[in-house]
């Protein structure tokens, strides 16, 4: 019988532990508690001509590669056409004096970061793995030979999600309470839509800032020249408005426009809050041999290639698969 494994997140690190476990002979369940896959890498979609569905990414900006195993990947999505490269150089903003800074080169979507999340997620589909959305996992009990996932038995768990959120649903509180100790930043995220070209930047890290950490031109990002803005606030804002943060849009806009130079009148415009975004590197701590937790936490540089190189060694902590 083939060991039946519970994965529980389809973020990026949810997805790439899947593909280790089906090609180890598991039996794989996915749930997630979105109404849509790929977790952080969070889109939106316009709602006003000519834009109507056009998508904007409001989570995660864009990746990186540094590895050769997320390479190989990238490789892949390269050929099927579902990512491009974006970008080496960003602008950087710092107390109103405008320079510019190369590093790695930066990808793109043509359909949001999320649709590589939706490709993945039907390819595991086709391999076996049962993908459940809108599955609120509320409880997590690890026994001696099993392991409960609210009312389901499985051999092992994979907890592919922030610490913080493993926490809620752990039964131990012992491990809950370390997890609990994960430092996690805030943001918020507006975009808008101006009547007018699209402005002359890719994007732009904005330093020493009150509101904004940085400025994405989306038309560039995506690659479609559309006159669409994503910004991204600096945590200390964020945690402070969290509860209310829709009240926010206006001042958020209002800074990008005004960093940008950009007169132009806004026609579309909204906001969300990401309470959990972006993790300080975190130490991993011992679980039961039949759990696991995967994620962006557990590296020096958090983002989505740590994410898919933290599930893709999801073995090496299952030890009762081994
Ligand atoms: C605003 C913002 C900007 C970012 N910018 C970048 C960037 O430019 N480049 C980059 O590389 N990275 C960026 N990141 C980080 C990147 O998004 C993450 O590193 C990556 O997406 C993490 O994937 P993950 O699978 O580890 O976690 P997540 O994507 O958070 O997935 C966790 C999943 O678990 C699910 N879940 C949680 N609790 C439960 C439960 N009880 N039951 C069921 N499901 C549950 C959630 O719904 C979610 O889908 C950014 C993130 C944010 C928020």
């Amino acid at each position: 019988m083939p060991a039946k494994v519970a994965i529980i997140g389809s973020g990026i690190s949810g997805i790439s532990a899947a593909h280790k476990l089906i090609a180890n002979n598991c039996a794989v369940t996915i749930f997630d508690q979105g109404k849509n896959p790929g977790g952080r890498l969070g889109l939106r979609s316009l709602r006003n001509s000519p834009f109507v569905n056009r998508p904007v990414d409001v989570g995660a900006a864009y990746f990186t590669i540094s590895d050769s195993v997320f390479q190989e990947k990238v490789d892949q999505w390269q050929s099927l056409n579902l990512i491009h490269k974006w970008t080496d150089t960003f602008h950087v903003f710092n107390d109103y004096e405008i320079t510019t800074t190369t590093g790695p080169m930066r990808y793109g979507t043509k359909n949001g970061l999320r649709s590589l999340a939706i490709h993945e997620l039907a390819e595991l589909t086709k391999l076996g793995v049962k993908v459940l959305q809108e599955r609120k996992i509320e409880k997590v009990i690890s026994n001696l030979n099993s392991v409960m996932v609210d009312i389901e038995e499985f051999d092992a768990v994979v907890l592919a999600m922030p610490g913080i959120q493993a926490a809620r649903i752990l039964e131990n509180d012992e491990i809950a309470n370390q997890l609990n100790k994960q430092n996690w930043a805030s943001a918020l995220s507006a975009w808008f839509v101006i009547d007018s070209d699209t402005p002359k930047y890719d994007a732009m890290f904005v330093n020493n800032h009150e509101v904004v950490s940085l400025i994405i031109n989306d038309g560039k990002r995506r690659g479609d020249n559309a006159p669409v803005i994503n910004v991204i606030t600096n945590s200390t804002y964020a945690k402070e408005r969290l509860e209310n943060f829709a009240n926010y849009l206006d001042e958020v806009v209002d800074h990008a426009l005004e960093i940008w130079n950009i007169q132009s009148e806004v026609v579309e415009k909204g906001i969300t809050r990401w309470s959990i975004a972006q993790p300080s590197p975190s130490v991993r701590i011992d679980l039961p041999s039949n759990m696991a937790i995967v994620g962006d936490a557990y590296s020096d540089n958090p983002r989505i290639e740590s994410a898919w190189l933290d599930g893709v060694a999801v073995l090496n902590q299952l030890q009762v698969l081994n």
